[in-house]
């Protein structure tokens, strides 16, 4: 609690400064004795200069007091509620802070910033960041569930090559149809070394997460839309009968990169004509920064 008034806590049993409870500390017998009320409020502990009411023999019996400075009480202001943020600082209560506080902590991942950045698009890194964690519902997983029926585990394959079970290193992009798809896009932001094996894309990931060049972003964009893309496929085939060939699939891909650079603020990036042309995008269809 932040004391204003000092009317709102009670001084013996709030929590309201560092050494409270202080009822924990000096027992209710010797608070009666030294002539207060349990139910005293902070503002009646306290003078008005700011200093303690409580006897000063106290400091001797309970040296604990010495860390409880002495403060300035507002007459017209509530107490406050506060919360105190990991460094110990107090701070007003907001959702996030308390989020903050209490989550989980790891370290850093170094992909962070190739998955999540001002122009993803929202649904392909949240697939992606799935994708990096293991944790789509591929054939291999479900294999596991499934341990006790045997029979259907036969017929699992992969919906896109018909060839073994699924898993997230072979859709991604070592299956031939995933990897025709990621042959036939990669090409366009110059990641020819980045091979279809899943250690491959993360190594480049991690390498170049902390880049911010156009060139970087739209690598990014494009390896989080083919991931996305190529398990939509995969689910369409295996809950319905629709096929796209990997041709149009990359073309599907490609269309969708483009669409997101020409909603992009080039600002003066001296490689703004050259992505352009790239991906054939006219100059009259980006969007201009003013600035
Ligand atoms: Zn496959």
């Amino acid at each position: 609690m932040s004391i204003r008034s000092g009317r709102q806590n009670n001084v013996w049993s709030d929590n309201w400064c560092t050494c409270s409870p202080i009822r924990s500390l000096i027992s209710p017998r010797a608070i009666a004795n030294a002539g207060f009320s349990l139910d005293a409020t902070v503002a009646d502990i306290v003078a008005d200069d700011g200093q303690w009411l409580w006897p000063q023999a106290w400091y001797d019996l309970f040296p604990v007091l010495i860390n409880i400075g002495s403060i300035q009480i507002t007459p017209n202001m509530n107490d406050r509620f506060c919360w105190k943020d990991l460094e110990g600082n107090l701070q007003g209560f907001s959702s996030w802070e308390v989020w903050n506080c209490l989550r989980n902590r790891r370290n850093k991942v170094l992909w962070t910033n190739s998955v999540w950045f001002s122009q993803c698009i929202p649904r392909h890194s949240f697939h992606l960041w799935l994708v990096i964690k293991n944790k789509l519902k591929t054939q291999d997983r479900m294999a596991i569930w499934e341990a006790g029926s045997a029979t259907n585990l036969r017929l699992m394959c992969c919906p896109l090559c018909k060839f073994d079970r699924d898993s997230r290193d072979h859709l991604f992009f070592q299956c031939a149809y995933a990897s025709e798809v990621w042959r036939s896009v990669r090409h366009l932001v110059h990641m020819e070394n980045v091979t279809d094996t899943w250690d491959s894309i993360m190594q480049w990931m991690e390498l170049n997460a902390n880049s911010r060049t156009m060139d970087h972003i739209i690598c990014n964009i494009l390896v989080s839309a083919s991931t996305y893309f190529v398990w939509q496929e995969r689910n369409n085939r295996l809950f319905s009968h629709n096929q796209r060939s990997a041709n149009v699939l990359a073309k599907i891909v490609i269309d969708t990169v483009r669409l997101r650079i020409m909603g992009f603020r080039f600002g003066r990036d001296p490689n703004q004509k050259k992505i352009l042309d790239r991906w054939l995008i006219s100059k009259n269809n980006i969007e201009v920064d003013p600035g």
